[in-house]
């Protein structure tokens, strides 16, 4: 493998000078038994910087692709009347897994095979402003770190939701609030409720009750009536009308923000069957679809505006 280019973590704790082996030897990280690499830029040249975690694992890094990234000099570790040749050993206080977070976002460079604990990424993100790094800046779509943070959406949605919301994240925190369609929001503990804030704490219940708005908006508009057939004389259909509001009835006691568009197809397949007339159930069966095409495209996340929920409201078919 080509000789280093980026920032290394050596966990020989007997190296001590960068002519060791971040400097003579391969580019590969050993870290939770897992080798990957950062990478940089051929001007860069040898790293000129050694970091220590607060675990004592050795990283080596270059001052010129810090400070160019960094907004503060790498929280003022890394000033400019520090330059010099000779190589500054530096103390942080955050341990290698999350620092190991942190040089992949300055180096933007690709996590794998690598991957970094959830923990790891939260106390990574935590950290950036305090280094001179804006999360909204590099925590951004498409970025590496993005696609590890939005691996844990499913598993961890409320951690996460409440990391987007505590940097201003958008991208982050609406993947996250597809997962919370079902969650209890009047149960958010007081820590969270502060952390994730009211702006964000409105944009979540603007997408529960939106959803269920425009779900209810939908279903009770009633089926259009079809022309004078033998079973509807002049006062109409009168009993599939009533049917269906019996049966939108029955859906919206039930009705949350996270139901499946299966779900409302299989009930008024349900009420559709029990209609006697043929035209009815034509008719039915085409505003039903229409229902469901509505509600297909209705947002499941957040929004930054919460009209986009009720745009779908005004679309015709
Ligand atoms: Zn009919």
């Amino acid at each position: 493998m080509a000789h280093s280019q980026g920032s290394n973590i050596d966990t020989n704790e007997g190296s001590n000078d960068l002519t060791g082996p971040a400097a003579t030897q391969q580019s590969t990280l050993e870290l939770a038994g897992v080798e990957h690499t950062y990478t940089s830029h051929e001007k860069d040249g040898p790293p000129d910087v050694v970091f220590i975690s607060s675990d004592e694992i050795r990283l080596y890094a270059h001052r010129a692709q810090l400070c160019e990234v960094s907004n503060n000099h790498f929280g003022s570790l890394l000033m400019p009347s520090m330059a010099n040749p000779t190589p500054t050993t530096i103390a942080l206080s955050e341990d290698v897994y999350t620092l190991s977070v942190i040089f992949h976002v300055i180096y933007n460079a690709s996590f794998k095979p690598y991957t970094p604990t959830l923990e790891a990424l939260s106390n990574a993100i935590n950290a950036l402003d305090k280094y001179g790094l804006r999360p909204c800046s590099h925590v951004s779509p498409g970025s590496p770190i993005f696609e590890e943070v939005v691996k844990f959406t499913s598993r961890a949605p409320l951690i996460i939701y409440t990391l987007g919301a505590e940097h201003d994240l958008f991208e982050i925190a609406q993947k996250a609030s597809e997962h919370l369609l079902t969650y209890p929001v009047n149960t958010l503990s007081d820590d969270i409720v502060a952390r994730v804030g009211s702006v964000y704490l409105q944009r979540l219940f603007d997408l529960h009750a939106a959803r269920i708005y425009v779900l209810q908006r939908l279903v009770t508009q009633r089926p259009d009536e079809h022309k004078p057939n033998t079973h509807r004389g002049e006062n109409g259909c009168e009993s599939m009308q009533l049917a269906w509001s019996n049966a939108t009835a029955i859906l919206i006691l039930d009705v949350n923000p996270e139901i499946l568009s299966e779900t409302i197809q299989k009930h008024f397949e349900r009420f559709i069957a029990t209609l006697p007339c043929a035209e009815c159930r034509n008719c039915t069966e085409s505003h039903v679809r229409e229902i469901l095409w509505k509600w297909s495209i209705t947002p499941r996340s957040i929004c930054r505006d919460t009209q986009d929920f009720y745009s779908v409201l005004s679309l015709t078919n």
